[in-house]
């Protein structure tokens, strides 16, 4: 299965405290490439971008308040279908169940995610981000039909 992504993509930026201003900085040099498209945010990361790039960004809540999973599940529901998620890999966060949640959603979905500025730059620079695309759609069918004892003989 295929999923059609539109050239205004649905972009998801999430930052830890140590890697916002990478963030800010990758975003104030892409601002005329993000403009094109639809921003989400988690709440601290999304606070910020709004400040620094004047541009309209839906805010979720905070990371470590629900906000990753959130994003998790627009991701799930097909509402975002980029993700740059510049995580903190030098510090264990209260919230690191959420991140490890976010990552994997991401790969089930099959959305690309950008987690340093090098994949970041790479991927806002491919001609692919102004143009359709047609994403794949792992196949899940067996993992939705599998068959299941509710019959209680185990
Ligand atoms: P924040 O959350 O943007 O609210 O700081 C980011 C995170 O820690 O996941």
């Amino acid at each position: 299965m295929k999923l059609e992504l539109r050239p205004r993509k649905q972009i998801g930026l999430v930052a830890h405290d140590n890697k916002k201003q990478d963030l800010v900085d990758w975003a104030r040099y892409n601002r005329a490439l993000l403009e094109q498209h639809d921003l989400y945010a988690t709440g601290t990361t999304g606070a910020l971008l709004e400040r620094e790039l004047q541009l309209p960004i839906t805010r979720l809540q905070s990371g470590p308040l629900g906000g990753d999973l959130q994003v998790g599940a627009m991701i799930a529901d097909g509402t975002i279908d980029f993700l740059v998620f510049f995580w903190d890999p030098l510090e264990p966060l209260p919230h690191d169940p959420d991140v490890k949640a976010l990552l994997r959603i991401a790969v089930v979905w099959n959305i690309p995610v950008a987690c340093d500025r090098a994949s970041a730059d790479f991927m806002i620079s491919s001609p692919l981000m102004s143009d359709g695309y047609e994403r794949q759609l792992p196949d899940y069918s067996a993992h939705l039909t599998r068959p299941l004892a509710t019959d209680g003989s185990r």
